[in-house]
Formats: structure tokens, C-alpha cells, sequence
């Protein structure tokens, strides 16, 4: 499945789905809740809503998040 990737107008967001477990972990803690699980992957739905926390980066266990406004 490989790397996905998302565009807004601000960010882009990649994530790995060859490490995605999709326990949701980032889903749960995105305070713009720009995160829904389908078939057991993260899929940033709402990346329009990110306010560049980074919180999603953080808490990914597995380290498959990559977001442009956090290195
Ligand atoms: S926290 Fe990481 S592994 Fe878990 S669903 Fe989100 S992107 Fe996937
Ligand atoms: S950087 Fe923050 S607001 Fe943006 S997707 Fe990640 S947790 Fe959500």
C-alpha cells in the first residue's frame, strides 16, 4: 500500500500504510479532528481543519505520520 498522500492548501500529510496499524491513536488526539479510520488506516478527511499541532506526529506509535509543518 505504500505511502499515501494529502494536499491543503497549508500542509501535506503522508501517511505510511505499510506501518499504519489504524488503532486511531491520531484520530483521537487531533483537536480539529481532521482524522477518520477506514479499513483499518488513518485517513486525513478533514485536512483543511489542521491547525499545525503536531500532535498527530507525536502520539503515532508506529511513526507513520509525515507532516510538512513538523520535522
Ligand atoms: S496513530 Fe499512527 S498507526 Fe495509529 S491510526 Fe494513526 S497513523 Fe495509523
Ligand atoms: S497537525 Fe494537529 S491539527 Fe493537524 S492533523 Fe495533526 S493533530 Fe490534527
Amino acid at each position: 500500500m505504500a505511502v499515501k498522500t494529502w494536499q491543503s492548501d497549508m500542509v501535506t500529510i503522508k501517511v505510511d500504510y505499510d506501518k499504519c496499524k489504524g488503532h486511531g491513536d491520531c484520530a483521537d488526539s487531533c483537536p480539529a479532528e481532521v482524522y477518520e479510520i477506514d479499513n483499518d488506516k488513518a485517513v486525513p478527511v478533514n485536512i483543511n481543519d489542521c491547525v499545525e499541532c503536531c500532535t498527530c506526529v507525536e502520539v503515532c506509535p508506529e511513526g507513520a505520520i509525515d507532516h510538512s509543518a513538523c520535522e
